[in-house]
């Protein structure tokens, strides 16, 4: 069998089973499991593939059949310039959340030394890029689940970065304590909507994309409790769902909050929230 052969029969399997971009994905496995960049394989797509690598191919071609997603199966993505293994136990980075990240490092320009908080830090994205990009930040991950923080944990090794875990349920593990910064991607999504999402999504972590009814239980907690966790000048920058700008900057100003400020993301969606409770 050629990579050609392989492929072409990938894409037939992948497109019975309604899977979004067929191609792109058989060819990102194969490369994948030989270890080589997308081009190059492209480059040599007639020699003979072993027998290892077509009946692993098999296996990972079924998987992604059963709508498991890509990214589960290759282990791996990459999220603002840096490598982030990932697995089931975590809710997969997506590139929406870079520009979280981004707004965050603009944020800390002019702060020295910055005590910032990743709430619900899943696979330890957003806490770990802003530690990548920011060496002189003290960077604390929390999450409630044990098996996302192990990820977390393995991706802060693998890419030596030096930041604080905690385990624990919302803000409970950083009790008395304030951050220059709070930024999270909480879960967001309302109960109900949990069933029409993409196959591929609803084998994610239900834990970090079930906001509640609502979709706004997370943010409703954090209007309520989050100015204690801030410094003075502190700010609270977190992810939204879509329809929810509106909604969710409406809950903190009536908490008290002095400035609300939304971003959108690329696709237009208002999808970050700026919140500072003041002095
Ligand atoms: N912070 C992680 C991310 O943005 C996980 C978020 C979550 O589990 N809700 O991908």
């Amino acid at each position: 069998m050629t990579p050609r052969n392989l492929i072409l029969q990938a894409v037939r399997s992948l497109k019975e089973a309604g899977v979004p971009d067929p191609e792109t994905d058989a060819a990102l496995l194969l490369s994948f499991l030989m270890g080589l960049p997308p081009l190059e394989l492209r480059m040599d797509m007639e020699h003979t593939v072993s027998a290892e690598i077509v009946s692993a191919y098999g296996d990972l071609i079924g998987k992604r059949q059963q709508r498991i997603p890509l990214q589960y199966l290759t282990e791996s993505v990459r999220f603002h310039g840096l490598d982030f293994r990932v697995d089931s136990r975590v809710l997969i980075p997506r590139p929406e959340t870079e520009q979280l990240v981004d707004w965050g490092l603009e944020i800390l320009k002019n702060v020295a030394a910055p005590a910032v908080l990743d709430l619900c830090c899943g696979s330890g994205c957003i806490g770990l890029s802003i530690r990548a990009a920011r060496s002189d930040a003290a960077v604390t991950l929390t999450d409630l689940s044990e098996e996302a923080l192990a990820v977390a944990r393995g991706n802060a090794e693998q890419l030596r970065l030096r930041v604080e875990f905690l385990h624990g349920n919302f803000l409970q593990p950083v009790r008395q304590r304030s951050f220059d910064l709070i930024l999270t991607n909480p879960p967001y999504i309302p109960t109900g909507d949990l069933s029409d999402l993409q196959r591929e999504v609803r084998l994610e972590p239900i834990m970090a994309l079930d906001g509640g009814t609502d979709g706004m239980d997370f943010y409703r907690r954090l209007a309520a409790e989050g100015a204690l966790y801030l410094s003075p000048g502190g700010a609270l920058l977190m992810e939204l769902g879509i329809g929810e700008g509106e909604a969710v900057s409406a809950l903190f100003r009536r908490t008290g909050a002095i400035q609300t400020e939304l971003r959108k993301d690329f696709a237009g969606i208002d999808r970050m929230l700026l919140v500072r409770f003041g002095e």
